[in-house]
This record gives structure tokens, sequence and C-alpha cells, in this order.
């Protein structure tokens, strides 16, 4: 066996909205799913270097109403379908958080440790699988990505997005999934 179980393993966190597929604001309609250009080529290639692949996403539209824990769950199935027939290869597992202090469903209506920049999501991970968090990266387009990368101590590469400037944590800025690969060996 080539990992034995207690091999750590080293792990690309991805943010999902905008790095993985266009960021429309709330997405959880299948219909409204595009994957950015490049993008399942990308994952594919991440893949054959070895990592293991991880979505850490916030989803508050859980929490504000918007939409329901099983619309998550079939947008990121349907993200994995398309990645998969485009370039063979998914995502290895996804975690979201679906809290927010300001929501309207009372039982995600929190303040919690798993939205980002907190790093809950990310221990989330590691209680399941061996990972190397210092020779890991976590891929987001927003500063709160890149703030929850250094909370973790993982490597932040930035998406340039509307979301705001370059975190003085981020080791890159790039311009997507594609343009990070350099950065991500
Ligand atoms: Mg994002």
């Amino acid at each position: 066996m080539e990992q034995s179980k207690n091999k750590l393993q080293r792990a690309v966190f991805l943010d999902r909205d905008g790095v993985l597929n266009e960021d429309v604001g709330y997405a959880y309609r299948v219909e409204d799913l595009r994957l950015i250009p490049g993008v399942a080529a990308a994952v594919a290639t991440l893949k054959s270097r070895g990592f293991l692949l991880i979505v850490v996403s916030n989803q508050s539209g859980v929490a504000r109403g918007l939409f329901s824990n099983d619309d998550v769950n079939r947008f990121n199935q349907a993200l994995n379908q398309q990645l998969i027939s485009a370039a063979g290869v998914g995502i290895d597992e996804f975690f979201y958080c679906p809290h927010h202090q300001d929501g309207s469903v009372a039982q995600y209506k929190l303040h919690c440790s798993c939205r980002k920049p907190e790093p809950g999501l990310i221990l989330q991970a590691t209680q399941k699988y061996p990972i190397d968090l210092k020779n890991s990266y976590l891929v987001g387009d927003k500063p709160d990505d890149i703030e929850c990368a250094r909370r973790a101590g993982l490597i932040g590469i930035q998406v340039r997005s509307r979301y705001g400037e370059k975190h003085e944590h981020a080791a890159a800025l790039v311009d997507s999934l594609t343009a990070a690969l350099p950065y991500l060996t």
C-alpha cells in the first residue's frame, strides 16, 4: 500500500463559489451551476499531483432560509458530476458551514466556529483525514478565505475577485484556479 493509514496527506482545500463555479450569489439551483473555464482540468492536475481535494464553503443561505442542506448537497453532487464528466476527477469531500449569526432559521442562527475565517471546516477535515496542514493549501477568492488559511496553518492562495484586496498572508494573488497551479506543488 502506497498510503499507510498513518501517513499524512497533503491537501488542497478549495473554496467553492468563485473558485470552482461562477459566484452568482447564494448559488443553490443546479441550473445556476457554471463551472469556471479550466477548473475541471485544474482539479484533475491537482489530483495527479497526489493532493486530497476538499471543498470548504460558507453556505449561510441555509441559516438565512434561502435554501436547505439538501439543496447544498444536490448542488455539490452536480458540481462533482460536471468535474468528473469533463476531466475524470472529482472532489474527495465537501465540507460547508450552514450557520450565520443573523440567520432566520433558529437551528442555524449562531456564531459558530466553522464559518470562514474561522478554521472549523479545516479542523473537521483533519478529524476525518490525516492531513499535513503546513504543507497544504487553501485557494479562495475572499480575504476571509486567506484568513482561514492563516488560522489553520495552511498556505493561502488568493483568487482575484470583487471581494477585496490581497490579504497579507496570501502567498500569491492569481486570476483563477488554473493560474494557481504553479504554486500548488
Ligand atoms: Mg468564494
